[in-house]
């Protein structure tokens, strides 16, 4: 076996890994040289193919490798170029290194695939996502030919690995020291044969009981990996594995007894000598990072923050980026935390902040202070693994989906390697089974009468857990939700620090609406009467076998004939709410969804009145279905234990036809004046929708009434809360009700980023763009992304504000860059945001086309970002319900008050992006001619963060590129 370099595991481990597991995996190379596997290892044929394209229809096999294997020895090989009878494409050419010359006299694919078949004989073919190689192979493999079965250690890798980021080739090989895949077939082969084993190690170093558990699912199936489960087995024979009793071992000893509420004892506080000692280049900083240096802005804003735990307040803080503000919070909350005795809390906008403190940041000061500081990550239901569903889906049968198999024994072997459940942690794609499958869900978790609940389960666990910790991450949304269900959800916490607080007011919104759409009302139906296998079906089917088991098919059949009745008014509600007359509806929004404000004009009107009959005969029809499914309930608890699943499944669907009533009421009837109401329809022909919504207008109400009051201390901070230069924090203090807040001081401070901008960025505004709605506009915008990518070189990222534009340019400049040798990627219709993160990070010279998820958050240091455009300034789009909401109610002062402001805060986010280190540099394109032309243009100019702010044409700004550095005072 080659294990030729050195082994780069920390890199490509998923952060938190428990060091058993990481201690486990660092040795699997080892345990591959010295085990044997038995008969699976027998001889298998490990291959690889390289492809004119991806595509086995209308692409062809270019290059085939294999090597024949016995137990760890490589005892034959086979290689062979294939003529594809077509020229190879260039960008196939760069990708192997495969010309032209190499394949001439080559076989064709049919004959090179003839030779493969001989030298595999019956052998087992190992492959890496194999089912792309079956697919070249066998579209030319005569019937009987190539007879073993083929293996995927893709899957396989997902399966034993579930700790791992990254299951791609080139990553494996890195991870364990193996030698590098080139995309050449015999590199990548001779690499694969060496994961191969490691891959069999794996499986036997699992969990002893486990891999018999995971041989055994869904038996019927052929499923191709069983037998490599199965042989492990033999090696804990008698053994069997149990999920409760995995959990158990694993939190063995992580109970602590809870804290005590802030508000319940006196705290006292470190003086500030203790935060500079901290911040010093001897203290805890200072031993943290070897090239450290005191920054005045992060030690002033750990002030701030000390002082704030310290007298009570509360404190909006702006600080730059660079100004190191995590640390800046986090150290005074820590010491605060820990000399107390009591948790305090940290709530950030995104998972990956959450991540990044919980398990880089915390841990790093956790080792300098030497004070077993405790803290844990908090998230909200839908991001942990359910362990009764995994049991359940573990014991069904999965019919020929092989797939489905492949997952649930991934998830079992992440329950095995995991303290902490955390689905976002697992790298699979949840295409086959659909993660709201198996995650925990509020509305149907068992909680007492679950066998996991509390301390066995992923997510009631690390809420307990979270009563005992001295710091609490959590992000946005459950602070708000913890907030809207009266702190049920998080242990009570009197000091918060709420970091990434530009996004509060969208977050809290966000968690205050309410909804019903017809999609998600159709699903919920027919999971309850679905005749097949819908919960009444199920219900039913069990009754037969039970005795007493007969008084329930009155009540399911009662249900099920209210269901059809529900279904038929429903079908006439949502037809009237896709007709409702919404002027120029057809033309917004982006593709076929379409958003319109229910204004109080639309409410007076013939069409809405119509539609509140069917309406409020909906909202009753669902409170009796609700009443019949709360008979149901109470009947099947007689059953004890009898119907556990399907208990929880009514449980679901209760709570969720509650909040849809409750959202049809409250919309319906309109006079609850806290609330915008807007309808949604997508006119998708394969997918049509219609739904309603209500948001809360003034989420600074619901703050100040029952967020603030809660809190002894918070801190507000994000590097962009600031959007004007007199009261530069009124629209903050304003959206997040701290302009109300009475019984105690708000505070505001600013502390700017610690990097030269002046010196290291350029503004560029081009003159000879036109204003967005100019008829020219199109081709002037096309005429600057040329020249800035050309002239440019790449590298660079442009943030668009509506979709349609974006895939129109995109169509426009992919094809022209091409011929310039730059190449350009877009977020188009499902690609992933990870994925293009991943590929514009790893491609220093790719450039971008984005949307909003691309505005804030995007983290690109160095050279792979040295240019941004913004396509448009970011105000909200015409339809928006809450911008028409406030117009009709504050009439045109509402765009100074709101719009502007918060677009202000969406460009200084965006134009953020650019600058990520102190030595970064680069270009940032304003492309909207409203910046030269209006008056409001320099609210956003003055928050730039440079004063180099140039108006130069479309051709003098690519000359500039070409010719000079950014940052010229
Ligand atoms: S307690 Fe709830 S979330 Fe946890 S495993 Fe049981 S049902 Fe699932």
């Amino acid at each position: 076996m080659v294990v030729s370099r050195e082994i780069r595991l920390n890199e490509f481990l998923i952060a938190g890994t428990d060091d058993d597991v990481s201690n486990m995996y660092r040795e699997l190379p080892e345990r591959a040289r010295e085990l044997q596997f038995g008969l699976v290892e027998d001889e298998v044929v490990v291959l690889d193919t390289e492809t004119t394209g991806l595509n086995p229809s209308s692409c062809s096999l270019l290059e085939i490798a294999a090597i024949r294997m016995r137990g760890g020895e490589t005892v034959d090989s086979f290689q062979t170029f294939v003529d594809p009878g077509r020229a190879i494409p260039a960008e196939i050419t760069e990708l192997t290194g495969i010309t032209q010359a190499d394949i001439a006299g080559a076989p064709t694919p049919r004959e090179a695939v003839e030779a493969l078949a001989k030298f595999a004989g019956d052998c087992n073919l190992i492959a890496h996502n194999a089912s792309f190689d079956q697919g070249f192979i066998m579209r030319q493999a005569n019937p009987g030919e190539l007879p073993g079965q083929w293996i995927d250690t893709l899957s396989l890798s997902q399966i034993v690995l579930p700790r791992l980021k990254s299951h791609r080739l080139l990553d494996l090989a890195a991870a364990f020291g193996l030698s590098t895949p080139t995309h050449r077939a015999m590199d990548d082969t001779v690499a694969l044969g060496a994961l191969w084993r490691i891959l069999l190690a794996g499986i036997q170093a699992m969990t002893p009981g486990l891999a018999a558990r995971i041989a055994e699912l869904s038996p019927q199936t052929d499923w191709p990996l069983r037998p490599y489960f199965a042989q492990a087995a033999l090696e804990h024979p008698g053994v069997d594995f149990s999920l409760r009793r995995n959990r158990t071992e694993r939190t063995q000893g992580t109970s602590l007894p809870p804290r005590p509420d802030a508000d319940d004892i006196p705290l006292s506080f470190c003086d500030e000598s203790r935060i500079d000692e901290a911040f010093s280049p001897t203290g805890a900083l200072g031993s943290m990072y070897p090239d450290y240096e005191e920054r005045q802005e992060q030690l002033g804003m750990a002030h701030e923050v000390a002082a704030c735990l310290r007298e009570g307040d509360i404190r909006v803080i702006e600080a730059g980026t660079g100004v190191g503000k995590s640390m800046a919070y986090l150290v005074p909350v820590a010491f605060a935390a820990h000399e107390n005795k009591v948790t305090m809390g940290v709530a950030t906008k995104t998972n990956a902040l959450m991540d990044q403190l919980v398990y880089h940041e915390l841990p790093r000061l956790n080792s300098v202070l030497g004070q077993d500081l405790s803290y844990i990550a908090l998230k909200g239901y839908d991001h942990y693994l359910c362990l009764r569903k995994l049991e359940h889906m573990a014991r069904a049968d999965q019919g020929d989906n092989c797939d489905v198999i492949n997952m649930i024994a991934t998830l079992l072997n992440f329950t095995a390697q995991t303290s902490h459940g955390d689905l976002d942690a697992l790298n699979i794609s949840w295409v086959r089974l659909p993660r709201g499958d198996i995650q925990a869900n509020a509305n149907d978790c068992l909680k007492k009468r679950c066998p996991y609940f509390p301390r066995r389960c992923f997510l009631h666990g690390a809420r307990r857990a979270a009563t005992s910790a001295d710091i609490v991450i959590t992000n946005h949304a459950l602070l708000f939700r913890d907030m809207q269900t009266d702190n049920g959800i998080l242990p009570p916490i009197r000091h918060w620090v709420i970091d990434e607080a530009h996004g509060v007011e969208g977050e809290a919104r966000r968690q205050l609406s309410s909804s019903i759409t017809s999609r998600e009302l159709d699903t919920m139906l027919g999971h309850l009467s679905n005749p097949k296998n819908g919960v009444t079906a199920r219900v039913r089917k069990r009754a037969d076998k039970l005795e007493g088991g007969d008084m329930l098919y009155g009540v399911t059949a009662d249900i099920e004939n209210r269901i059809g009745q529900i279904q038929l008014v429903a079908v006439e509600f949502f037809a009237a709410l896709a007709e409702l007359p919404s002027p120029n509806a057809r033309d917004r929004g982006s593709y076929n969804i379409v958003t319109v404000w229910i204004s109080g004009e639309m409410r007076q009107g013939h069409a809405w009145r119509e539609l509140c009959v069917p309406g409020t005969k909906l909202a009753d029809l669902l409170w009796g279905l609700n009443g019949r499914l709360a008979d149901l309930i109470s009947m099947l608890e007689q059953f004890e234990g009898e119907f556990v699943n399907q208990l929880a499944e009514l449980l679901g669907v209760t709570g969720s036809v509650k909040d849809a009533v409750d959202a049809l009421r409250l919309i319906l009837d309109g006079t609850d004046e806290r609330y915008v109401t807007s309808l949604q329809i997508d006119r998708n022909p394969r997918y049509p929708m219609q739904g309603l919504e209500a948001m809360r207008l003034d989420i600074g109400e619901s703050l100040a009434t029952d967020l603030y009051p809660q809190t002894r201390s918070l801190v507000f901070t994000s590097a962009t809360l600031a959007t004007a230069e007199r009261e530069p924090f009124a629209h903050f203090l304003r959206a997040t009700g701290l302009d109300r807040v009475t019984d105690k001081p708000v505070y505001t401070s600013i502390f700017a980023s610690g990097y030269d901008y002046d010196h290291n960025m350029s503004v560029l505004l081009p003159s000879d763009m036109t204003e967005p709605n100019a008829p020219d506009y199109h081709e002037a915008f096309a005429q600057l992304l040329y020249e800035v990518h050309v002239a440019m070189g790449g590298s660079v990222l442009t943030l668009f504000t509506n979709r349609r534009e974006m895939e129109s340019f995109y169509r426009e400049l992919k094809p022209r860059l091409a011929n310039e040798g730059i190449d350009l990627i877009a977020q188009t219709r499902g690609t992933s945001t990870k994925s293009l993160r991943d590929r514009f990070l790893s491609d220093r010279s790719l450039s971008m086309f984005a949307l909003k998820s691309f505005w804030e958050g995007f983290d690109a240091p160095g050279d792979t970002l040295r240019c941004v455009i913004i396509a448009r300034l970011p105000f909200s789009r015409p339809d928006d319900p809450i911008a028409r909401e406030r117009e009709a109610r504050d009439g045109r002062a509402a765009w100074g008050r709101y719009s502007l402001p918060e677009a202000v805060m969406n460009l200084k986010q965006a134009a953020g992006r650019l600058i990520r280190n102190s030595t970064d540099s680069g270009w940032l394109v304003l492309a909207d001619a409203r910046l030269q032309t209006k008056n409001y243009a320099k609210s956003f100019l003055r928050a730039m963060p440079t004063q180099d702010i140039r108006t130069l044409t479309i051709s003098e700004i690519a000359r500039l590129m070409e010719t000079q550095e950014p940052g010229s005072i």
